[in-house]
């Protein structure tokens, strides 16, 4: 018999998820994970709460109260003399962050009674893993099932190899500890951007070079065009269709080389992150060792059910591929451990939502108008600005709108894309009415609170028809 019926590798949102969800039903489950905290203890979450999703928006939010106090407080009435950044407390709330969260991770294994294996975790024949435990101790485990979540890391590119000095990826962005005078950042993905914006706003003079032509190239035209005049208002310098062939540090500083339509340019800055995406995490795992196989972009092949090539053997996260995004991982691992007592669980991919957590935010779900063109579905849009809700002016954050885009025959929802103030969670009410195959009329005839930045989502589809009341 089996040490376990499940064994999880990696505890990130993927991996711990399923986990808590495997005990919840009943099934004896395991999880191991080699992640150590910075003073050597092991700090469960992965990458999302130790070192992604939540200091970054922790630094998010000091930066924006730092901006909002220099640049809009006085519009309030409220003046403030005197104001400086002490960056080593801001990192150390950010620290304390981090620690509370994935301390909670294991009381949340304990109060599940998820069984917490630290060490480094290698695949073995007849689903056999063999941990390595930090002080090298090493024991053998068995599972009736094994869930690989290992997740993903920096992509690095031999051009600007990172020195975790001066040129650093974003693990090293988030602890910068002093505001760098000149920062470069390559690429404008979300990592580009929000950390970006983090040091931005913190007086640092940004510069981001991104190979494309296009500025979020995934993101709705429209909603991406706003953005990008928001961030230049906001002082980012965004150079597009930038080809980085050369980053050297010598005296202190980084020298960029890179390509653009005017020919080859230099950039001197202080320090320069590299956020071009992420790979997959296999490294060490032994998966192709025992046979599960593997793309040639390093990710794990798995089938609509994430069972790799291997059976019981399953794979989720962004060690799978797909939208590299925590909440994708999570629902992906509480699917596996549902099917894996025989529910009927499934997981809508049409309807994962995405979120940049600039000022204001971008958040999307479902389709661009672009991809429909491109795939001949006839439309309609319906489009509302935050410049005319009330609640936004109240705020005295009226950048951006909401764009609804209907089906033009069935009126169907197919895509929401909001960029404005809370964008990331407006964008939760268009997941659900997308999840519920909601028409744009369902919408504009559901009643929203009034003052709230809502409205505009209510405006907006109330637009498709074109009857929208305050524009
Ligand atoms: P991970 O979180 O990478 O976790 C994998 C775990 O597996 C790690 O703990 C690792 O230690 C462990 N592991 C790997 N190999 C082994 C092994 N052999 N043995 C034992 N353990 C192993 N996503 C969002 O949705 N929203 C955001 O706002 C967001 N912000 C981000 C900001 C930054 C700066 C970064 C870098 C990423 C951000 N992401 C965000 C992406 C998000 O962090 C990832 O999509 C998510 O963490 C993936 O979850 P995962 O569980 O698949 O993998
Ligand atoms: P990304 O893939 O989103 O963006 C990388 C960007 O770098 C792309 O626009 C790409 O064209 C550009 N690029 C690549 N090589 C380049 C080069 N040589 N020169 C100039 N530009 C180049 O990756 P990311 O921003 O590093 O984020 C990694 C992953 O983490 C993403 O999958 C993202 O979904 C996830 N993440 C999500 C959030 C969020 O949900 N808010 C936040 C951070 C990270």
């Amino acid at each position: 018999m089996a040490d376990y019926n499940v064994i999880v590798i990696g505890a990130g949102p993927a991996g711990y998820v399923a986990a808590i969800r495997c005990a919840q039903l009943g099934m004896k489950t395991a999880c191991i994970d080699k992640w150590m905290s910075p003073d050597g203890k092991p700090s469960l979450g992965g990458t999302c709460l130790n070192v992604g999703c939540i200091p970054s928006k922790a630094l998010l939010d000091s930066s924006h109260h730092y901006y909002f106090m220099q640049k809009q407080a006085s519009t309030h009435g409220i003046q403030c003399e005197g104001l400086s950044i002490d960056v080593a407390a801001m990192q150390a709330r950010k620290n304390e962050v981090v620690k509370t969260l994935t301390k909670g991770i294991a009381g949340l294994f304990k109060k599940n009674k998820v069984t917490f294996l630290e060490g480094t975790a290698h695949l073995a024949a007849n689903k056999q893993v063999e941990v390595t435990a930090h002080d090298g101790s090493q024991q053998t485990v068995s599972a009736d099932n094994i869930l690989i979540a290992t997740g993903s890391v920096s992509s690095q590119i031999p051009v600007a190899p990172t020195d975790d000095k001066l040129i650093v990826d974003s693990t090293g962005a988030l602890a910068f500890d002093s505001v760098p005078k000149r920062l470069g950042v390559i690429g404008t993905g979300a990592i580009g951007l929000e950390l970006g914006s983090v040091w931005n706003r913190l007086g640092s003079q940004v510069t981001i070079l991104e190979a494309l032509p296009d500025f979020i190239a995934t993101a709705d035209r429209k909603i991406a065009a706003a953005a990008q005049r928001e961030m230049k208002k906001q002082g980012l310098n965004i150079h597009l269709g930038a080809n980085v062939t050369s980053a050297t540090v010598s005296n202190d500083e980084v020298t960029v080389t890179y390509q653009d339509k005017k020919g080859e340019q230099q950039l001197v800055v202080d320090k320069l992150i590299v956020a071009v995406g992420r790979k997959p995490n296999t490294e060490g795992l032994g998966a192709a060792g025992i046979g599960i196989q593997i793309d040639e972009r390093g990710f794990i092949e798995v089938d609509k059910y994430r069972q790799t090539s291997i059976q019981d053997i399953y794979a989720v996260g962004d060690v799978i591929g797909g939208p590299m995004l925590a909440h994708k991982g999570s629902e992906e691992g509480v699917m596996v451990a549902e099917r894996l007592v025989g529910q009927k669980s499934e997981m809508s991919y049409e309807t994962v939502p995405w979120v940049i957590y600039t000022h204001p935010e971008i958040a999307w779900v479902g389709k661009t108008e672009e991809q429909l063109k491109a795939a001949g579905v006839e439309y309609k849009v319906g489009q509302f600005p935050f410049a005319a809700i009330g609640r936004a002016r109240a705020h005295g954050d009226i950048s951006g709108m909401v764009r609804i885009i209907a089906d033009a025959k069935t009126d169907s929802l197919l895509g929401v894309h909001i960029f404005g103030i809370s964008a990331s969670e407006l964008i939760a009410e268009a997941v659900v009415a997308m999840e519920f195959e909601s028409s744009a009329e369902d919408l504009a005839r559901t009643i929203h609170a009034h003052p709230t930045l809502a409205e505009a989502v209510h405006e907006a589809a109330l637009g498709v028809e074109g009857r929208m009341i305050h524009a």
